[in-house]
């Protein structure tokens, strides 16, 4: 008998919004009907349990995407429903969580986004479908089988079912848009993308496929075939053997299912074998190298949540590091990098993280407010915190080793998480040219005769390498911050530690570079830098470049650029926003520092308007410049040419 029945006012509402869905993300949908079809298989599962009259069976959701008929078909050996559960539950009274939801979608105005993550439920099959039809048998004793039609329209229809097997089973008549649902590979891509490891074994068919399984799923258990033996003892001849071979091909496999039901991060980790992390990691991240090491979350109390956090290697020093943190909700992937629930640093990870007790029938601006939420992420922060301080402290030799990798995440943790900073500051090393690692108040302690308070840093290892051994020679330590969280990290340290600089090794020299010099021979060589001043600003047409004569230590330099500490942090930001541009023709020109001890610089400082002086000091410039890697193309063919002149005087 048929009856037709009225959505109540809510659900006409939802249904409405799911029709004219202008959501790209439709494919969700599916997630949500295997979702149900994996909860209810759970609750015969968990039923069966504590009463032994409900049968237990072989669980299983099977997706048939048959594109002949433009339907999608997902069925479930669980619970089932009887006719006025299944009126309860998808009819005429909108679940609480549905209503919060809609409330949520009508605020939210055009903002369609908040759909896309978070538990839609049943009806979102309307986004795709422009027919959907339920048939279902309720595990319950003497139970009838019931189908529910519904056109999308303010009503549904019931009436007798033809079902036989306990479960459900949901047909999408699907909409003309949405073809790309029947798509057996279509399906596979959603099903592997959402369902990969769900606890329930999923299957897919094509209608092909799934007639040929219906054809045989009956089939008697396959024996063991034995060695191809005749009847008399001897061995089979090759014809024969072929033949069994060909009877072989013909017996029916049934496809493997497409998901993993016991990801490793559902495992203790004492079960877990260094093998296992590995080729988890190949197969969810596709990366083929090697991760360094990983986290194993696992908690219980005082809310449930697991998950594997991988630190990948980095390809070259320049890598941009891009992770992902897969967000899973009782082994249901959900989305990547949600900001809202994982610390936006833990991102430069690679990682899954399953936590079953997320509020996920809620806006993402709510979850941002959630205090539940807030604990997640703090935990998830202390476990990677005391990961890598245990490191440090236990193994500093493997610390090190991976220090390379791992540097930009950990700078980029204490930048953005005031948490992380507080336990991992202490923590960070320097490593120096001559690659040695130092933590920050060790590279301070180290040096605080030489240079107190003062941390010298290298950029660009080729273009000061002039400036690195001037340091070397003098024997003061400096060190690498070349990626480019470094410029922003050297700034969250100068604040945090007060009255500490760091200072890049081609900007003003340091007293540790000259000899001592008498105030008065000082003032001499100021007034010939003076003359020289006006004559390269002459020869150059800048009038911005200043000149200085000192007695440098190391004789085997005789001219050097160098620049102010601020104009280049300057120039650096403006380069790290990308308006570079913007200060061509401002940049700092520099100043030039000569050796008052090259006979280079004492020829012209004696004689500053002599034959070849200027000739001299614009070579000594260039010289300066091309060390500190300043000079411009057309620079360097001026260069080179006047080079090739004075070789053939
Ligand atoms: P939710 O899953 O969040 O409860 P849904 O809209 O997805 O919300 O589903 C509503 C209800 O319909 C479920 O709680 C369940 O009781 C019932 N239901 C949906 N699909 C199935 C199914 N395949 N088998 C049994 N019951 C189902
Ligand atoms: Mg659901």
């Amino acid at each position: 008998m048929k009856e037709t029945k009225e959505f109540k006012t809510e659900t006409k509402k939802l249904l409405d919004m799911m029709i004219n869905s202008i959501y790209t993300h439709k494919e969700i949908f599916l997630r949500e009907l295997i979702s149900n079809a994996s909860d209810a298989i759970d609750k015969r599962h968990y039923l069966s349990l504590t009463d032994s009259n409900i049968p237990t069976t072989e669980y299983e959701i099977k997706v048939e995407a048959n594109k002949d008929a433009k339907t999608l078909t997902i069925s479930d050996n669980g619970i089932g429903m009887t006719k006025e559960e299944l009126e309860e539950h998808l009819g005429t009274i909108a679940k609480s969580g549905s209503k919060d939801f809609l409330e949520k979608l009508e605020g939210a105005k055009g903002d369609v986004d908040i759909i896309g993550q978070f538990g839609v439920g049943f009806y979102s099959a309307f986004m795709v479908a422009d027919k959907v039809t339920i048939d279902t048998l309720s595990y319950k004793e003497g139970a009838k089988a019931v189908n529910w039609v519904c056109n999308g329209g303010t009503e549904f229809d019931m009436s007798d079912g033809k079902k036989e097997e306990r479960g459900t089973t949901i047909t999408l008549y699907l909409n003309d848009d949405c073809t790309e649902f029947c798509n057996e590979y279509r399906i596979r891509e959603i099903l592997d993308k959402y369902c990969s490891f769900m606890q329930a074994e999923i299957y897919l068919f094509t209608k092909e496929s799934y007639d040929e399984y219906l054809a045989h799923k009956d089939d008697p258990e396959e024996e063991e075939v034995a060695e191809v033996v005749n009847e008399d003892g001897t061995e089979a001849t090759d014809t024969e053997k072929k033949d069994e071979e060909k009877k072989e091909e013909k017996k029916y496999v049934k496809p493997s299912p497409i998901n993993d039901p016991s990801p490793l991060w559902t495992k203790h980790p004492n079960e877990c074998s260094e093998e296992e992390y590995k080729e988890f990691y190949r197969k969810v991240f596709r990366d083929y190298k090697e991760p360094l090491f990983w986290i194993h979350l696992n908690m219980d109390y005082p809310f449930n949540l697991k998950g594997i956090l991988y630190f990948p290697k980095l390809n070259t020093e320049y890598d941009t590091i891009e992770g992902t943190i897969k967000l899973y909700n009782n082994q249901v992937f959900i989305a990547d990098n949600i900001k809202e629930v994982i610390p936006e640093f833990l991102m430069l990870l690679k990682g899954v993280i399953d936590c079953p007790d997320l509020p996920l029938n809620v806006s993402r601006s709510a979850l941002q407010n959630d205090g539940f939420v807030a604990k997640i992420s703090d935990y998830i922060t202390k476990k990677v915190a005391d990961k890598l301080s245990g490191m440090y402290k236990t193994d500093r030799e493997n610390y090190e080793k991976y220090w390379d990798d791992i540097n930009p995440f950990v700078k980029f943790g204490v930048i953005k998480d005031e948490k992380f900073a507080g336990k991992m500051d202490e923590y960070i090393l320097l490593k120096s040219y001559n690659d040695k690692y130092l933590t920050v108040a060790d590279a301070l302690e180290e040096n605080k005769e030489k240079h107190e308070n003062t941390i010298f840093y290298i950029t660009n290892k080729n273009r000061q390498a002039q400036y690195i051994n001037m340091f070397k020679k003098a024997k003061i330590d400096a060190f690498y911050l070349d990626m480019i969280i470094d410029a922003s990290y050297i700034g969250h340290i100068e604040q945090k530690m007060e009255g500490v600089k760091f200072v890049r090794v081609d900007t003003d020299l340091d007293k540790a570079f000259t000899k001592r010099t008498s105030k008065a021979d000082q003032e001499g060589l100021n007034e010939n830098a003076g003359k020289l001043q006006e004559k390269l600003r002459a020869l150059t047409g800048n009038d911005r470049i200043k000149v200085e004569i000192r007695n440098l230590k190391n004789t085997g330099v005789d001219s050097v650029l160098t620049a102010s500490e601020e104009n280049k942090r300057m120039e650096e930001y403006f380069a790290a926003m990308g308006m570079g541009d913007q200060l061509q023709g401002f940049e700092d020109p520099g100043t030039l520092v000569l050796n008052a001890g090259s006979d280079l610089v004492k020829y012209i400082s004696e004689d500053p308007d002599g034959e070849n002086a200027g000739l001299v000091l614009e070579q000594l410039y260039d010289l300066a410049r091309i060390s500190a890697g300043s000079m411009n193309a057309e620079d360097m063919t001026k260069f080179v040419e006047i080079g090739r002149a004075s070789c053939r005087e």
